[in-house]
């Protein structure tokens, strides 16, 4: 059995402590805020989990795990948050045939849609879609909730919300009381703010969301809709079905931009408006704007996307989330998982 410390209540840390308490490891959860943390980039209504990697056969077969490791984690926390409503992505003929033969070649399962399947959506020219069954919508406030009960009620779990970590040393976390908490492994998953106590270097980006509310006479389709992505003027953009108690959601990465911190001037508004005016829904105007918000990811400076690194011997950080980090929690989970083993074996040697 191992001390495991996880600095960071987001979907990284508490995917990462369910995993080490089920693997018999002792955990502490060190989160500054509450937990769950409203302020942290996993609260929302939803995020997206895609299967389907077109180009890359590795990663569709890694997130076709995630995606099992999310229907084990409903049953156990015994709380649905997974709508198997399946994603579509927007391509040409030639992006979707090479789409199909990464599924595959990594033997998932996936299906063509004609636009007119999807009358709600606009689809750019000359595109058509592509089904992923495996995807699905995971309602994020929900799992993060019943994520806290679940670790709250566990034997070897301790949670300290309000727990402000500044510094990290070989086997030991340092709070900002100068207390310090000593453990075999720690993980930083401090989301965007994870490059202020560790890590190489990333990219802070923010993305502005735009949340609607259907007409009346919709609300029957949208009910079963599944997430739709590579949509937009220039393919970008991005919608969240509503359903489960959650929204309809749009978003492009043609509204997200570099800044220099979290806290740099809000500016939303304006991006709002830009989005609203993206070719992303059909008769946009019968649509009511029920909210806007500002949310903060990062990306590795040189690749752009997700990281988790060994930043010394018994510490690893997630400082770079990339904008599929909640699907992908429960593989970074698992290697983390597998450092936990290790260092277990050796003490056990
Ligand atoms: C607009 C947008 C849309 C996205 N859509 C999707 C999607 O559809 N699908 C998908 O898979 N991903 C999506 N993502 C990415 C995904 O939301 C993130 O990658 C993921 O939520 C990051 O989770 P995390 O636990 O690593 O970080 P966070 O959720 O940010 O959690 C980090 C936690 O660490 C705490 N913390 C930070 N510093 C300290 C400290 N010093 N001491 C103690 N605690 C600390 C914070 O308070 C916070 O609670 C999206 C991101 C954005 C911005």
């Amino acid at each position: 059995m191992a001390t495991v410390a996880v600095v960071g209540g987001g979907v990284t840390g508490l995917v990462t402590a369910i995993g080490s308490a089920q693997a018999g490891h002792r955990v502490r959860v060190l989160e500054r805020g509450p937990l769950p943390n409203p302020g942290s980039t996993s609260a929302d209504q939803h995020r997206v989990v895609r299967v389907l990697r077109p180009d890359d056969v590795d990663g569709t077969v890694r997130m076709a795990e995630a995606r099992r490791r999310w229907a084990e984690l409903e049953s156990l926390l015994r709380t649905e948050f997974v709508r198997p409503v399946g994603v579509v992505s927007a391509g040409t003929p030639g992006e979707l045939e090479r789409a199909f033969g990464t599924a595959r070649r990594a033997g998932v399962p996936a299906s063509a849609v004609a636009p007119g399947a999807l009358p709600a959506v606009l689809f750019p020219g000359g595109t058509s879609g592509i089904f992923d069954p495996g995807g699905a919508v995971l309602l994020a406030d929900r799992f993060l909730r019943a994520a806290v009960g679940w670790l709250a009620a566990h034997p070897s779990v301790t949670l300290r919300p309000g727990c402000a970590v500044t510094g990290i040393d070989d086997h030991r976390v340092v709070l900002a009381d100068g207390a310090a908490v000593d453990a075999d492994v720690v993980l930083v998953a401090g989301g965007p703010w994870t490059s202020e106590l560790a890590g190489p270097p990333v990219v802070l980006y923010r993305q502005t969301m735009v949340y609607l509310r259907p007409p009346p006479h919709l609300a029957g389709w949208w009910a079963s809709a599944p997430g739709v992505g590579r949509i937009g003027g220039d393919g970008r953009a991005w919608l969240v079905p509503p359903g489960g108690g959650a929204q309809l959601k749009i978003s492009s990465d043609a509204v997200c931009r570099p800044v220099p911190t979290t806290t740099a001037e809000r500016d939303g508004e304006a991006w709002a408006a830009r989005l609203l005016a993206e070719p992303i829904l059909a008769g946009v105007e019968g649509y009511a704007v029920v909210g806007v918000k500002d949310c903060h990811y990062a990306a590795d400076a040189v690749t752009g996307g997700p990281v988790l690194a060994r930043i010394r011997p018994s510490v690893w950080a997630r400082p770079a989330c990339g904008g599929s980090g909640f699907g992908a929690a429960p593989l970074v989970a698992r290697e983390f998982l597998g450092a936990v083993s290790q260092v277990d074996d050796k003490e056990c040697a």
